[in-house]
């Protein structure tokens, strides 16, 4: 990479193709890798949205600019006050509902149907995975499709809650979405099952997620030290990159999981 820097500086037109080649190069060996392993997970982050205009925590003019997600995300704040935490949810909602599935979405949908994905490991709470085409989804931060009465335990579908904000209860508290906030458990049954996925898969695909948010980010090492590949998609290095990932396919996940399902439908007429 060091050489690539200073190439651009000279030639940047030979630079960038050069990299591009390189790309092309490593989307192959990805591909190969998902054509042979026994079964291929993956697990994805809040990155694999930012394409369908749902902002991760990171993005410039982003949501977590002006809400900081320590104050807003965390179960105490929400116990506390509940109807504060509904002016970032209500915001939040109206986001993920125009939201509509990219390519990188679409792209994990073909895999599986292919047969060459057993199941999304998802951090997101955006059902972008299912809109996309994938069926076999763990939802490890829950979904925003379903809310719930912390006191009273009474379970509402998003249709049955009307325009209200903040939701109530039919017992007068205020509706929590069913995502986990954070101090919140993970629920037992995606933890156990991606635990279990993730230590006998043959490969993972790691898309849009900075791996800092526990205990999802302990999923690759889980899977590495079964003896998977890990192939990361991400705009940037993450702490991921330089420990457990073998291949780095650097660019936007919309972008660069069309042309791996396009590399992997190629290797498959081939055979
Ligand atoms: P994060 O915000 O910490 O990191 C996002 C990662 O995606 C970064 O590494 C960034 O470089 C990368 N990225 C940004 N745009 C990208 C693109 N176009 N293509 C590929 N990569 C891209 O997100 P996280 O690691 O998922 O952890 C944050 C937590 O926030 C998770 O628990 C998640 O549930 C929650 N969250 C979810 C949503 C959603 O449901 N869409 C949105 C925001 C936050």
């Amino acid at each position: 990479m060091l050489d690539a820097y200073q190439f651009v500086i000279q030639h940047p037109e030979m630079i960038r193709e050069s990299i591009s080649t390189n790309l092309q190069g490593e989307i192959r060996r990805a591909a190969e890798i998902l054509c042979q392993s026994q079964m291929n997970l993956a697990l994805t982050g809040a990155g694999i949205s930012v394409e369908s205009g749902i902002p991760d925590f990171r993005s410039a003019g982003g949501l977590w600019e002006r809400y900081d997600f320590m104050e807003y995300a965390t179960i105490s704040a929400f116990r506390a006050n509940p109807e504060k935490i509904w002016q970032m949810l209500a915001e939040m909602e109206d986001v993920v509902r125009r939201a509509k599935p990219n390519p990188a979405h679409k792209g994990l949908g073909r895999l599986e149907h292919m047969g060459l994905l057993h199941t999304v490991i998802t951090q997101n709470i955006d059902n972008l995975h299912q809109e996309g085409g994938s069926t076999r989804v763990i939802e490890y931060h829950g979904n925003s499709k379903t809310l719930s009465c912390l006191w009273c335990k009474r379970q509402y579908g998003l249709d049955e809650i009307g325009d209200q904000v903040p939701p109530r209860c039919t017992c007068g508290k205020v509706l929590k979405p069913d995502v986990i906030f954070f101090g919140e458990a993970i629920p037992p049954r995606a933890l156990d099952e991606s635990y279990d996925l993730a230590s006998s898969c043959g490969s993972l695909l790691v898309i849009g997620t900075s791996a800092q948010v526990a205990p999802a980010n302990t999923i690759p090492g889980v899977a590495k030290k079964a003896g998977a590949g890990i192939i990361e998609i991400n705009v940037e290095p993450t702490l991921l990159t330089s420990s457990v990932t073998d291949i780095f396919l650097q660019g936007r996940a919309g972008e660069i999981m069309a042309k791996l399902v396009d590399e992997v439908e190629n290797l498959m007429r081939q055979e």
